[in-house]
């Protein structure tokens, strides 16, 4: 037999089959990670292929030296996903088969985990003891005064080792090896008892058809009981299904939610676990022990079989499309992986993409909708406050004056509230007022952020750390000041106005560390009073009863980025963060703080217009060709040498160029240049931007990635209606 074998190198030059002989006596099928000869090296790959016969020169074929794993770690669908990946994303085959097993498995730092079992021999009775070994009659009285047969190391660690030790070897005491799961740790909840409402019901019947599911439900009507209802009848079915939800933040109220509903049948994967939980939880789905997997975006690699749903919550968050290398858009994977297993494919949202409403529009999705609270209540009443007015009248603070008695209200009857602030740090970045000098990384040319904790400047791309600017080195000035608030300032001025009240702060820094969401959150639902001041993490799933107040202290930020779906985000943003207000009997509020109170997108949010938004962004789309009424491509070229990278864009760009020939009624934009982000982690960033006309996007894009292709050894990333144009 032979093998067909991707090795697992980032090299381009080494993407693609290379084939191997299968001495006999080595048991190796399709999917296995095997370990090979390579040049004068022993490379990792992957079994992608296995025939009779060999392909080429059978005398030069080298065997395959052993295989890796006992078992075929990537199953037969994922295969054939890879291959349609590579085409779609133009992406290499070992950067894909990466994607679809724990990392750690490749450097082999992540093992299954034993622990010893002790027990006593079934004819312990028979083996004589000498008087003398009284250690060793303590343990075995132990045994047999205890409740359980078998004993763990732990059970026995007030006994010399020595002792248990001559009991095993005289037979007495046997020792076993078992396998034990490391499980991720879970928030407790209790389960609620709902009954199902009309639009939940209807929606669970309609859910069933191997086809692609808009749905489109206000923030707390109730779609998560729906998934849990329509994963209970694929797991009656003897199916599986792949939940995704978009980021750790969400993940601890809604794995305790389906913790409780389905116990051990649900395996978890997301970036908050230890390695060795993550292998452990990516196992027991391999092999069918776990039948759900929940988790972030890649998740949707989950290796199982037979698939019977595939749920994407909060559908329209920019986290499904990855940014780093590879590329991939997770809607795309998993309508694949939908397709594949004839199962139908849900795409959840109180504020859908524009993309996928429209394709709701157009019929390609069908639309099902609760527009409806479960609870029956209100959506919490979204108060437009002017901050020019409050400035006019001489209140230069973070607060308006509304806010504030909103907030001393919530306080005094023992309510909570949440503040969302729309950044990180303590506050931003630090400029000079006299030469407008901004502190930037020496290495990724972004601005530093301020971090008050550790009195440090830091970039958020690349880590660097600096020492906090005395006196500007451009001008010598020492009217060197931070600029605008972040959630540490926040917290600290909601302090000082309530010194007495608990004040929470929830974002990147205050979340570094394992489990610190779940404390932070079990903290906060366990203190009345109490203000959580947080960043897009508190914006999304938390269900707080009595959270009857949600200030947005800058809601313009975000909104004036160059950026064709700034807007949108803004919507959603801030019809999730009103979301959290006012969940259970009582009516909540939101104040929502902004310097253009006439934007269209607060008019639309404040009345949760979700459709009329819609058109109104629609339409903008398309008189300003921005997709999805056109295709934007990017191709970004990096790397530590700026002249390497200059001249590969140059030779690039002069071939692609030459398409505007053919193509030039279909070419809206094409131009080359730096990127926004001009040196990233070392690395020079140039790029190709091109905007097309969908008719005949496909068929430019691919020639435009063959160029790219024929052209450049390692550096470029090809990215489709980049999520970040940075
Ligand atoms: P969404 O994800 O749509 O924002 P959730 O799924 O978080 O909403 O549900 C909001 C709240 O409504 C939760 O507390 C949930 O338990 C409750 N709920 C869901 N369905 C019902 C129902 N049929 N009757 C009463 N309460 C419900
Ligand atoms: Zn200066
Ligand atoms: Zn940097």
């Amino acid at each position: 037999m032979y093998a067909q074998v991707i090795i697992d190198q980032d090299a381009k030059a080494l993407d693609k089959e290379f084939e191997y002989r299968v001495p006999t006596g080595l048991n190796i099928e399709v999917g296995m990670r095997v370990l090979v000869p390579f040049g004068s090296r022993q490379l990792q790959g992957f079994v992608i292929g296995m025939t009779e016969e060999c392909h080429y020169d059978s005398s030069k074929i080298k065997d395959i030296i052993a295989s890796v794993d006992d078992y075929a770690c990537i199953k037969s669908e994922l295969l054939i996903l890879m291959q349609y990946m590579a085409k779609k994303n133009h992406l290499k085959l070992a950067s894909i088969l990466r994607l679809f097993i724990p990392s750690q498995m490749r450097d082999g730092s992540v093992h299954d985990l034993f622990e010893n079992n002790y027990s006593l021999s079934a004819n312990y009775k028979d083996i004589r003891l000498s008087k003398s070994a009284k250690k060793q009659q303590e343990i075995i009285d132990f045994f047999e005064n205890s409740l359980e047969k078998t004993l763990k190391s732990e059970n026995l660690s007030q006994f010399s080792y020595s002792a248990l030790k001559s009991l095993i070897d005289k037979g007495v005491i046997e020792r076993s090896k078992v396998k034990v799961n490391r499980v991720p740790l879970v928030l407790d909840v209790d389960e609620k008892k709902v009954e199902l409402n009309q639009d939940q019901l209807h929606a669970i019947d309609t859910i069933k058809e191997d086809r692609t599911y808009l749905l489109h439900g206000v923030t707390g009507s109730g779609k998560t009981e729906v998934y849990i209802n329509l994963i209970k009848r694929v797991l009656k079915e003897g199916k599986s299904a792949i939940m995704l939800v978009p980021e750790i933040s969400l993940t601890p109220q809604i794995m305790a939610n389906f913790k409780s509903r389905f116990g051990q049948s649900v395996a978890l994967l997301h970036s908050g676990l230890s390695k060795g939980e993550r292998f452990d939880e990516w196992k027991r789905l391999f092999s069918g022990e776990a039948k759900i997997a929940i988790g972030a975006r890649s998740a949707i690699f989950a290796p199982l079989e037979n698939l019977g749903m595939i749920i994407i919550d909060e559908e329209h968050e920019s986290s499904y499309i990855s940014e780093s290398n590879p590329r991939f858009s997770t809607h795309d994977v998993a309508s694949f992986r939908a397709r594949f297993n004839h199962c139908p494919l849900v795409l959840g949202s109180a504020t859908p993409s524009i993309e996928s409403y429209q394709k709701a529009v157009n019929g390609e999705y069908q639309l099902v909708e609760l527009p409806i609270r479960a609870n029956g209540k209100e959506m919490p009443k979204i108060q437009i406050v002017d901050m020019m007015n409050e400035l006019r009248a001489g209140n230069s603070g973070i607060f308006s004056n509304q806010l504030l008695a909103d907030l001393v209200n919530i306080i005094n009857n023992k309510k909570q509230a949440m503040i969302f602030i729309n950044r990180r740090g303590y506050s931003s970045f630090m400029r000079c007022r006299d030469c407008g000098y901004i502190a930037k990384c020496t290495n990724c040319d972004v601005s530093l952020v301020y971090h008050k904790e550790d009195e440090r400047l830091k970039c958020h791309y690349c880590g660097a750390q600096f020492k906090v600017l005395t006196h500007c080195p451009n001008c010598h000035s020492e009217h060197v000041k931070h600029g605008a608030v972040g959630t540490e300032s926040v917290a600290k001025a909601l302090k000082e106005y309530f010194p007495d009240v608990e004040i929470l702060r929830m974002d990147n820094d205050t979340t570094s560390t394992k489990n610190a969401h779940q404390k932070i959150l079990s903290k906060f639902a366990h203190t009345k009073p109490a203000i959580l001041v947080g960043t897009q993490m508190i914006a999304k799933g938390h269900d707080f009863e009595d959270v009857l107040l949600v200030g947005i202290v800058d809601a313009d930020q975000g909104l004036y980025q160059a950026d064709y779906r700034s807007t949108e985000r803004t919507f959603a943003l801030i019809t999730q963060v009103a979301g959290r207000a006012g969940r259970s009997q009582e009516q909540g509020k939101v104040i929502l703080q902004t310097y253009s109170p006439r934007h269209y997108v607060y008019k639309f949010a404040s009345n949760y217009d979700y459709k009329g938004f819609f058109r109104k962004e629609e339409n903008i789309r398309q008189t300003a060709q921005f997709p999805p009424f056109t295709r934007i491509i990017r191709l970004l070229f990096a790397s530590e040498d700026e002249n390497y990278v200059r001249e590969n864009l140059k030779v690039c760009y002069t071939e692609i160029e030459k398409l505007k020939d053919i193509y030039q009624d279909q070419i809206i934009y094409m131009d080359a240049m730096k990127s926004p982000i001009k040196r990233m982690q070392n690395k020079y960033r140039y790029q190709i931007l091109m905007r097309l006309k969908l008719d005949k996007a496909d068929e430019i894009e691919n020639k435009v990635f063959e160029i790219a292709d024929k052209h450049s050894k390692n550096s470029v990333f090809f990215e489709i209606n980049p999520q970040n144009m940075t």
